[in-house]
C-alpha cells in the first residue's frame, strides 16, 4: 500500500544534453520482450523463459559475471498460484548479471520482465482475457529494456565506477513481488554490501504533463539531494512519493533497510490489459529517463558517504511512520483523480479480497469516514488493528456496494 504526497514542481528550463540512449535500440529490447512470441511473459511459462534467456545472453555479450546459483544468470524459486480453483507450482527465475568495479559496495539496478502471460495469472483487468497474451509493453517490457540498456551503458563506459552494479531481472512480480522477495530472503550477494537500489516499472509512457513518478523520495536524503537537478536537466516534470513500500520490487529491498528508489511514468487505461501494447511506447521519454538514472548513479559516486538509510516518514501527518498495522491488501489506481479510491488490483487473500471488493471498484467510505482520496484512506487504517470489522462502501460501475470487511 502506498502513501502519496505529490510534490509537484514544474521545471521550465529549456537547457537539454546530448542523449547516451538511443530511440532505436530502446525500441528492438521492447518490441522482442513486448512480442507475441514471448506470450505475455507468465512466470514460469515458455515465453518468460525465452525472454530470460534473452536478458541472460545480452549480460554474457556485455560480460558481467552470472550472478544466479550455479555459476549462471538464473536464480530459480518455486511459485505457486491457482488456474480456475487448482494449485499450480511453476519455476519463475530472476536473471541476475554482476559489473564488478572491485568496489565493496554495490548498486543494485532492478525491473520486473514478467506480466502476466495470457491472463491465467496476475491481475488482468480485461473483460474476457483469458487465452490472451498480454504484451506489458510499459509494464514491463519497458523497465526491463532500461535494464539492459544501463547494463550497456556502464559495462562500456571505460569507467571504473567506485560502485560494483547487480543488474537484476525479476520473475514473479505480477504475482506479489515473489521473484525479488526471493532474492533479498536468498541474496547472491551480501544484503550488506548493497549500497541502495533502483527500479523501474513502467518507465514507457513519459508525457509531458505527468513527467515521472519518483517513489521511495523519504528513504534516503540522497534522492532529494540528486534528483532534482537532474530532472530539470532533463526538462521533465516529476512528483514525488516518499513511501518505500509500494507495489513493486524496490519494497522488498526497503523491508531489508536498504534506499531505494523507483521511476515511474504513471498509470493509463491500458494498465493491466491486452491493449499494453508498444504503440503507445515513448522511445525518447524513456531515453530521458535513462539519462536522469545515469546522472544519479554518477552523482552517487561523487557523494562522500553511502546513500543514507531513513525509514520513509508519512509527510503528511508529520513523523509517523507508514508501517500500519492493518491494510486492505488493495493497489491503488495512480490514474483516477475522481472522489472516492479506486482500485487497481486486490491481492489475494488479503481483508479487500475477502470481503468481496474487486479491481476496478472506487472506495468511497470505510469504518462510516467518507474517502474522497487515499488520504482518507491511510487515516483510517491508521485507527485500527488487526481483527477488528468495519463496513466499506464502494461503487462498482454505477452500483453502489456495501461489505463488511475484517482487518
Ligand atoms: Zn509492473
Amino acid at each position: 500500500m502506498k502513501y502519496i504526497l505529490w510534490f509537484v514542481f514544474a521545471c521550465t528550463s529549456l537547457s537539454s544534453y546530448a542523449q547516451k540512449f538511443q530511440a532505436a535500440s530502446i525500441r528492438k529490447h521492447i518490441e522482442f520482450l513486448a512480442s507475441d512470441e514471448m506470450e505475455g511473459r507468465g512466470t514460469g511459462s515458455l515465453g518468460e523463459i525465452r525472454s530470460a534467456n534473452y536478458i541472460a545472453t545480452i549480460f554474457g555479450e556485455l560480460g558481467l559475471k552470472p550472478a544466479g546459483i550455479d555459476a549462471g544468470f538464473f536464480q530459480p524459486f518455486q511459485v505457486k498460484y491457482s488456474i480456475e480453483g487448482n494449485l499450480h507450482q511453476v519455476t519463475g527465475r530472476n536473471v541476475a548479471g554482476f559489473l564488478d568495479n572491485g568496489a565493496k559496495k554495490t548498486i543494485v539496478i532492478g525491473a520486473h520482465y514478467d506480466h502476466l502471460g495470457k491472463g491465467f495469472q496476475g491481475s488482468s483487468l480485461s473483460p474476457d482475457s483469458r487465452n490472451k497474451i498480454h504484451n506489458g509493453a510499459d509494464d514491463n517490457a519497458s523497465g526491463t529494456t532500461g535494464l539492459l540498456e544501463l547494463a550497456g551503458y556502464f559495462a562500456k563506459n571505460n569507467i571504473t565506477e567506485k560502485h560494483n552494479y547487480l543488474f537484476l531481472a525479476f520473475s514473479g512480480e505480477e504475482l506479489g513481488l515473489l521473484g525479488s522477495k526471493h532474492f533479498t530472503d536468498n541474496p547472491t550477494i551480501p544484503l550488506a554490501s548493497i549500497s541502495c537500489m533502483i527500479n523501474m516499472d513502467m518507465i514507457g509512457r513519459l508525457s509531458d504533463e505527468k513527467g515521472i513518478i519518483v517513489s521511495g523520495w523519504g528513504t534516503s536524503p540522497v534522492w532529494g539531494k540528486l534528483i532534482p537537478e537532474l530532472a530539470k536537466a532533463q526538462n521533465l516534470k516529476y512528483t514525488v512519493d516518499s513511501s518505500g513500500v509500494g507495489a513493486s520490487d524496490h519494497t522488498s529491498f526497503y523491508l531489508k533497510n536498504i534506499p531505494v528508489v523507483q521511476f515511474f511514468t504513471g498509470g493509463h487505461g491500458d494498465y493491466h490489459k491486452v491493449s499494453d501494447d508498444i504503440e503507445r511506447i515513448n522511445f525518447d521519454g524513456e531515453a530521458k529517463i535513462l539519462t536522469i538514472i545515469t546522472g544519479l548513479l554518477e552523482n552517487i559516486d561523487k557523494e562522500t558517504t553511502d546513500p543514507q538509510f531513513v525509514t520513509a516518514a508519512n509527510p503528511h501527518t508529520g513523523n509517523r511512520t507508514t508501517d500500519f498495522k492493518v491494510t486492505l491488501g488493495v493497489m491503488p489506481d495512480y490514474s483516477y483523480s475522481g472522489k472516492g479510491l479506486k482500485i487497481d488490483g486486490v491481492s489475494k487473500a488479503r481483508p479487500a479480497e475477502k470481503a468481496g471488493i474487486q479491481a476496478g471498484d472506487i472506495i468511497t467510505k470505510l469504518a462510516g469516514k467518507e474517502i474522497t482520496s487515499i488520504y482518507d484512506y491511510m487515516e483510517v487504517l491508521a485507527k485500527h488493528e488487526k481483527g477488528e470489522k468495519v463496513e466499506a462502501e464502494f461503487l462498482r460501475g454505477s452500483e453502489t456496494k456495501k461489505v463488511s470487511v475484517t482487518f
